[in-house]
């Protein structure tokens, strides 16, 4: 059984969105594990978003990913990395199909950049740490 994790980003708080995002997870038919509401921390997010530390942009991800609660969690399911990225959508929800959650509840990037309602790891490693990151071994 595939495991990921999910993340309910602060904007989507904001907007009072959880519940529509954790319907499609539950109708899709995958376990949550683990859920929990925090505000992110910049140390860890510079370890989740490593790959992302070095862009000029940096500060502008971690201060959107730190301007409120967010909902932090472990999905499981059959091929549940890929399938809840499916769901996810584009990164740029501008560019993101109708249908998947970015394409229903989110924008073009305006001048606060990309608002994007949704992290989801992209494959089984990033998974793997990802969920240490936040929950341990
Ligand atoms: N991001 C951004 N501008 C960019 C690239 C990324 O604001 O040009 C932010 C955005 O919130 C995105 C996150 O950084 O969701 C992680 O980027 P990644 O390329 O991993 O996209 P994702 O996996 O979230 O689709
Ligand atoms: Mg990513």
């Amino acid at each position: 059984m595939q495991k990921t994790l999910f993340i309910i980003k602060p904007d989507a708080v904001k907007r009072h969105l959880v519940g529509q995002v954790i319907d499609r997870i539950e109708r899709r038919g995958f376990t949550i594990e683990r859920m929990e509401m925090l505000t992110l921390d910049l140390e860890r997010l510079k370890k989740h978003y490593a790959q992302l530390v070095d862009k000029p942009f940096f500060s502008s991800i971690t201060n959107y990913m730190m301007s409120g609660p967010a909902i932090i969690g472990i999905l499981s399911g059959p091929g549940v990395i890929k399938s809840w990225r499916d769901m996810m959508g584009a990164t740029n929800p501008g560019e993101a199909a109708p249908g998947t959650i970015r394409g229903d509840f989110a924008t073009a990037p305006d001048e606060h950049g990309i608002q994007n309602i949704v992290h989801g790891s992209d494959s089984e490693e990033s998974a793997a740490r990802e969920i240490e990151l936040w929950f341990g071994k």
